[in-house]
Parts: C-alpha cells; sequence; structure tokens
C-alpha cells in the first residue's frame, strides 16, 4: 500500500495526486475529510509515491485492463450516449469519435448511461478476456481480481511477480493478442486437435458461427450472395469438412472464403479492452470499494469465476436507506436494487437514495426542498 501512488477528484473540481498512504486507518481518515468525488490509486509501486513523475523511481506495475461500454458499440448507445463538441457545438449519438468530423476538435462533453444492455456486453467482452488470461497466459484466480467498476464496464487486475516488472512494449504486445490485433489468418489444419489459444478459439468459434449463420450473416462479412447461399445450402457439408480437415467441393468455396470467416471470428472472440490503459505502466485506476461519481455505485469486487451471476444495479448500491424528494428533468426507465423506475420527464419524484443518487450524479435531477 505504501508503494502505490494515491490521486483524488475532488468536488471543488480539481485533482489531487502524488499522495500516498501507510496504512488503511491513514488513508481513511484523509477520505473522512477531504471527502473526495472519486478516490485513485495507481497500479504501479514507486520508491517514493509522493515524488514528482519522474523522480518517483518506478518499481513495477500491476497489470491491469479496463473493459468498459464506452468502447463497444451497442444498438442501444444511440439512443442514450450523447457527445457534444466542446469546440464548435456539434452534437452525436453514440460511441464518441476521436475527433469532431466538423472541426477536428478533440474535447467532448459526453453524456453516457449505465444501461442494462451495454453492461451485458461489458460482461460478455470480460468474460473473453478472463477466458484468455486462465486458459493462454495460465494465471490462476488468485492473481486475478475483477471488478465492476461502478459505471459502465468492469475492471481486471493481474497481481502477480510475474507481470511486475513488463515494461509499456511488453503490455502492448499481450494487448495485442487478446484483441486479436494484426492476426495473421492462416488456414488451420483442422484435422489437428487444438487444446488452448487462438487456434482451439478459432476452431470452436468458426463452427458455431456457421452452425447459427444465415445468408445475411455471410454477406453481412463481406462473402458474395451466390457464396452465402451455396454454404447455408450446404451447411452440414461445410461444417463436416471443418471438422475432418477434407475439403468436398462446395462450389466456389476455396481459401479466400474460409480466410474470411476466420477472420470474423477472430473478431467475435477478441475482447474489446480499452487498450490505452493497459499499456500506461503509470495508471491511476479506481479504488476498490469507493464510489463512483458519475453514479454513486460502488466499484466492487467479484469472484471471477462468479461474473456471469453478477448484478451490478444489485450488488453495487452504497446507499441502501432512505428516501429523496427529486425534481427529475429527463430519464429513461431504469432499474436498481430490485426496483424499476421511471422513464421521467420534468416531473417530481420520491426515489430511493441509491436512484436518487444516481439521477443527481448524472445530471438529471435536482434535490427539492
Ligand atoms: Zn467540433
Ligand atoms: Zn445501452
Amino acid at each position: 500500500m505504501d508503494r502505490r501512488e494515491f490521486g483524488f477528484n475532488l468536488f471543488e473540481g480539481f485533482m489531487l495526486r502524488h499522495k500516498s498512504f501507510s496504512t488503511p486507518e491513514e488513508l481513511k481518515s484523509f477520505l473522512e475529510i477531504s471527502i473526495p468525488m472519486d478516490a485513485y490509486y495507481s497500479c504501479a509501486y514507486y520508491e517514493n509515491p509522493t515524488a514528482e513523475m519522474d523522480r518517483k523511481g518506478w518499481i513495477g506495475a500491476d497489470l491491469i485492463f479496463d473493459v468498459d461500454a464506452d468502447h463497444i458499440p451497442t444498438d442501444c448507445d444511440k439512443v442514450h450516449d450523447e457527445w457534444t463538441c466542446s469546440a464548435c457545438g456539434f452534437v452525436g449519438k453514440g460511441v464518441t469519435p476521436e475527433k469532431c468530423p466538423i472541426c477536428n476538435g478533440e474535447k467532448f462533453n459526453v453524456t453516457t448511461w449505465p444501461c442494462e444492455t451495454c453492461l451485458e456486453s461489458a460482461k460478455t467482452e470480460t468474460i473473453k478476456l478472463l477466458d484468455m488470461l486462465m486458459d493462454d497466459f495460465g494465471f490462476s484466480d488468485r492473481e486475478i481480481y475483477v471488478f465492476f467498476s461502478g459505471h459502465r464496464g468492469y475492471h481486471v487486475q493481474i497481481e502477480s511477480e510475474t507481470v511486475l516488472a513488463l515494461d509499456a512494449i511488453a503490455r502492448k504486445e499481450i494487448v495485442d493478442y487478446i484483441t486479436g490485433l494484426g492476426f495473421n489468418v492462416k488456414p488451420l489444419d483442422t484435422t489437428q486437435r487444438y487444446f488452448y489459444g487462438w487456434r482451439k478459439r478459432i476452431n470452436q468459434s468458426v463452427l458455431e458461427f456457421i452452425n447459427k449463420a444465415t445468408e445475411e450473416d455471410l454477406v453481412r462479412i463481406g462473402l458474395k450472395r451466390n457464396l452465402a447461399k451455396a454454404i447455408i445450402q450446404n451447411k452440414n457439408v461445410f461444417l463436416e469438412n471443418w471438422v475432418s480437415g477434407t475439403w468436398r467441393n462446395i462450389k466456389g468455396v476455396g481459401p479466400e472464403t474460409k480466410r474470411r470467416i476466420m477472420e470474423h471470428s477472430v473478431k467475435m472472440r477478441s475482447a474489446k479492452i480499452d487498450t490505452v490503459v493497459t499499456t500506461d505502466i503509470h495508471r491511476l485506476i479506481r479504488l476498490p470499494n469507493t464510489l463512483n461519481g458519475k453514479t454513486g455505485l460502488k466499484k466492487t469486487w467479484l469472484p471471477a469465476n462468479e461474473i456471469e451471476s453478477f448484478d451490478p444495479f444489485d450488488e453495487a448500491i452504497a446507499f441502501k436507506k432512505g428516501t429523496v424528494p427529486l425534481f427529475v428533468s429527463d430519464a429513461p426507465r431504469f432499474r436498481l436494487g430490485g426496483e424499476t423506475f421511471g422513464p421521467y420527464k420534468r416531473q417530481k419524484v420520491e426515489l430511493p437514495t441509491s436512484a436518487a443518487v444516481l439521477l443527481i450524479c448524472k445530471n438529471k435531477a435536482e434535490v427539492l426542498g
């Protein structure tokens, strides 16, 4: 603990960094006095955590992953996510672009919502990530810590001797592996049995994909209409061929078609992580068990093998007592703590504290009276 740097977002609107604490009690009394909006600590360990950045003396860092709905396109992000260019005021829906399409500006005001569908898709990506970390990299669940971020995603943190000294370049290699970047899709010898790694993953994924695929699915991944038709009509032949590795002819299906299908499988099985977070060896990450200032929900630890059944809208609730009278300007329908609320539009309501805090954090409501 005393080797990490701590940082805090204050309600006064600035960031306090380069703090260090030697005991949990010391940290706790600091939190009680300063009451920050958000609390962070470094994935890195330093000789002098309180020194200037280049004088800290980097010792090593945990390996961290951030899976956030902000980086996963969903059907609903165009409904509930909106960005406004700080430079020219242009407004768009969905995933925030890197540059404003009008003025090339790079600063945006972003409104997002922790919706069920988005969090479900973040969970799916996290499960794919965990699968690779355990099966391919061989990390044990004692080294892997999984958290709900308190907003729109999950954090995975690996604390292990083996990752400590990895530099940014080594971490980038891990990122590329997990995102399937630069994957050179060569035809697999499907007569071989693949027990681990991307080969196993692609092999399974192709079978699953073709099994469920419609003609439209195949056209969507870039196959010509007549080829798509031929594969769908000869689905069983294709699947048998794939498993046996001996290719009985389906008219027109050659190496190029197989390559397209395999490339699609890589895309399906890669995990959509925020790549910048993992390669940043000085990164500040949200402190576990603290409130996320965007929602009032807790960054919550969960056992890696229980992620499927984890319900962020229940288990991350911090405020469990009382109600608050509010004026809500605009809020979608949402679920929290086993209750469903809204949608609300310019109306007075009395809500349980956790729901009220969420709407206030999201700038959608004000306290009455
Ligand atoms: Zn702009
Ligand atoms: Zn959504």
